[in-house]
């Protein structure tokens, strides 16, 4: 008959419409309160129709979540490098960016003026930024992750750290990214086979030093102790550099030697081999 799926519609409508008050009774009004009502009225058990008092409100967004990017650094009081950059500088985010909008400087040693793997400066400009995330899939060091930020509007973008975002813009420490993303961090430490950065987890496993049972966040939170010896380790460790006599001078002369020594060989080899 004419009619009958408009009625079908409109009964649904006016379902939805009734569930709104029989919900907003069933929660005396505390469906508006707290976090916790909030998200179950996010979830999938809300019933009826809902606004969004945006900006008071804001919808829960998914782990998942991707807008524009930035870089992992230690946390500013871990027991061996606090703040220390996650990122190599290896430039690969930077190649694989579709719009190409990542800028990276690598740090030079001061003494050898070799290359030191982190940035001296790095830029990304995210609003030429489409947040695709092929530079936090890419990174081979989990140094550079999406972050969940989407209120990034402003009235000039041309300054640096505006919407050009530098790197002190960018840096955020291992915590931040651990409480956005915990499902996700834990897969990849369990990748890298450590909480920590891959190149400590292997001079650590070389050494045979002991890898950290958790993040160092996790264990300055639980355990005090953990942290007060953390950091009787670290000044034991200043004070030892301190007292010892290889200078910066002698590190740089054996970094040539050796690097003269590899390039003899190489060069033998290649004679040998025509
Ligand atoms: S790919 Fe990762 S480690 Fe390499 S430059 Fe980009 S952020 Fe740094
Ligand atoms: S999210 Fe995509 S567009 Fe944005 S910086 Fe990373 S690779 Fe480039």
């Amino acid at each position: 008959m004419n009619g009958i799926g408009i009625l079908k519609g409109l009964s649904v409508t006016f379902k939805h419409f009734i569930e709104t008050y029989v919900d907003d009774i069933r929660y005396g009004g505390r469906k508006y309160l707290g976090t916790e009502n909030f998200e179950v009225r996010q979830g999938t058990q809300a019933k009826g129709a809902f606004t969004v008092q945006y900006p008071e409100e804001k919808i829960a967004v998914p782990e998942r979540f991707r807008f524009v990017p930035f870089l992992v650094v230690n946390d500013p009081d871990h027991p061996d490098a606090p703040g220390k950059d996650w990122c190599t500088s290896c430039g690969i985010c930077a190649k694989v960016c579709p719009p190409q909008c990542i800028w990276i400087v690598r740090s030079e040693d001061p003494v050898t003026n070799r290359p030191v793997p982190e940035p001296e400066a790095f830029f990304i400009d995210i609003d030429i930024c489409m947040n695709c995330g092929y530079c936090a899939e890419f990174c081979p060091f989990d140094a550079i992750k999406m972050d969940h930020d989407y209120e990034l509007a402003d009235y000039d973008r041309t300054g640096v750290g505006e919407h050009i975002h530098d790197k002190p813009k960018l840096s955020k420490p291992y915590e931040y990214w651990y409480n956005l993303a915990p499902t996700t961090a834990a897969e990849e430490a369990a990748d890298r086979g450590g909480w920590e950065h891959t190149d400590v987890i292997k001079s650590k496993k070389k050494s045979g030093e002991p890898l950290m049972e958790k993040p160092w966040f996790m264990m300055r939170t639980e355990d005090p102790e953990a942290r007060a010896r953390a950091e009787a380790e670290r000044a034991a460790r200043a004070a030892a550099a301190a007292e010892s006599t290889v200078s910066a001078a002698d590190i740089a002369a054996e970094r040539h030697a050796r690097r003269v020594e590899a390039l003899t060989r190489h060069r033998n080899w290649l004679s040998k081999k025509n």
